[in-house]
């Protein structure tokens, strides 16, 4: 599913993120970024040790939730692995839909500032963190296109690993688009 919009092609897509040739990855890393489970662990399992070693040097504290933190992509196609820290899900009583916006937000004006072209996402937080995906596919989607129009960012993958959050998230992406053409 594409749609362009400003300019930016914007894609979901269902597969695995690793396997991506967008120059910026977006990692939904956790707090230490030492690596964990989900997509964390694929990615780092994926693009190899020197991604971890430059976590560990370059950011010994770690990353707070909303933040990013920029390594090289070790093996993977990919030049940037962007790892960003989504919120843990309380039921939405933390301000886990601003946090979020935040994460996406955020990720989005440092792979323009590295000059990347073109950004792959993974649905963060709707896993291990339990953010519900009916709730974060719209966040996701209306934070990017608040980004546009972008001056380097010309392609946007949202890379879903299943089929039924594919499903999900295309209801909150068309919800977006018919409310932004409407
Ligand atoms: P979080 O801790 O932020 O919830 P998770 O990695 O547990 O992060 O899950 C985030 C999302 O990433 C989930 O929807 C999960 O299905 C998805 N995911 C897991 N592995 C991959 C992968 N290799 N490529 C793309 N998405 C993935």
């Amino acid at each position: 599913m594409e749609i362009v919009i400003k300019k930016t092609q914007l894609s979901i897509i269902q597969g695995d993120i690793t396997l991506e040739e967008t120059d910026a990855i977006v990692n939904a890393a956790n707090t230490t970024l030492r690596g964990g489970g989900g997509v964390d662990g694929a990615i780092h399992r994926a693009g190899g040790p020197t991604i971890l070693e430059e976590c560990v040097t370059k950011y010994p504290q770690g990353c707070e939730t909303g933040g990013v933190r920029t390594t090289n992509g070790g093996l993977l196609k990919a030049k940037w692995i962007i790892h960003t820290l989504g919120p843990i899900w309380h039921r939405g009583s933390q301000n886990e839909p601003v946090l979020l916006e935040n994460s996406y937000r955020n990720t989005f004006h440092q792979a323009e500032r590295i000059g990347a072209t073109s950004i792959s996402y993974p649905s963060i937080s709707t896993g291990i963190y339990g953010f519900p995906m009916q709730k974060a596919a719209p966040i996701a989607i209306e934070t990017v296109l608040s980004c546009l129009p972008s001056n380097s960012i010309q392609e946007v993958h949202f890379v879903l690993f299943s089929n039924r959050s594919e499903r999900l998230t295309q209801i909150g992406q068309l919800g977006t688009i018919w409310k932004n053409h409407s």
